[in-house]
């Protein structure tokens, strides 16, 4: 599973501090993609085990999140990247551009985003955004809290 860039996130998940991982080779392809780069699976660096661990350790007195963006395409190495988040008491999201996702994945969540990039509909914080965050424990959509009127 290659990366293209990690960064700490304050917008992408309300209320936490997020380390993001942008995981390359997303097989949507939607019209107007921020980051056509991400299509290819090849480029970018591994996210080897140590790597990820050590992140996760070194900013865990900063971040309380981890979020992938994307990775949802390698289930196996994702899921097991969530249970070692989860193990060090992080809260855990996925950004993915699908509608769906594996029950296997959603278990290690906390946050789920869904939906592909629709450039006349927006991202979150448009009103008429076909695309959802939702709190997995209580399933409530949380678009309003991306939104500023
Ligand atoms: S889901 Fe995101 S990264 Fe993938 S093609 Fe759509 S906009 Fe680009």
């Amino acid at each position: 599973m290659n990366y293209s860039d990690f960064k700490i996130a304050l917008q992408e998940v309300p209320g936490e501090i997020s380390i993001c991982f942008t995981i390359n080779g997303c097989e949507l392809h939607c019209k107007g993609c921020h980051s056509p780069y991400l299509w290819n699976k090849d480029v970018g660096e591994e996210l080897t085990l140590k790597k990820y661990t050590s992140i996760l350790k070194k900013y865990k007195s900063l971040a309380s999140c981890v979020l992938f963006m994307g990775g949802e395409w390698f289930e196996n190495e994702l899921v097991s990247y969530f249970k070692i988040a989860k193990s060090l008491n992080y809260t855990t999201c996925l950004y993915t551009g699908q509608t769906q996702i594996s029950t296997k994945i959603k278990n290690q969540l906390t946050w789920l985003k869904t939906g592909p990039w629709v450039e006349t509909l927006g991202g979150l914080d448009s009103p008429n955004t076909n695309q959802e965050f939702k709190e997995l424990k209580t399933n409530k959509i949380l678009n309003h809290l991306f939104q500023k009127n």
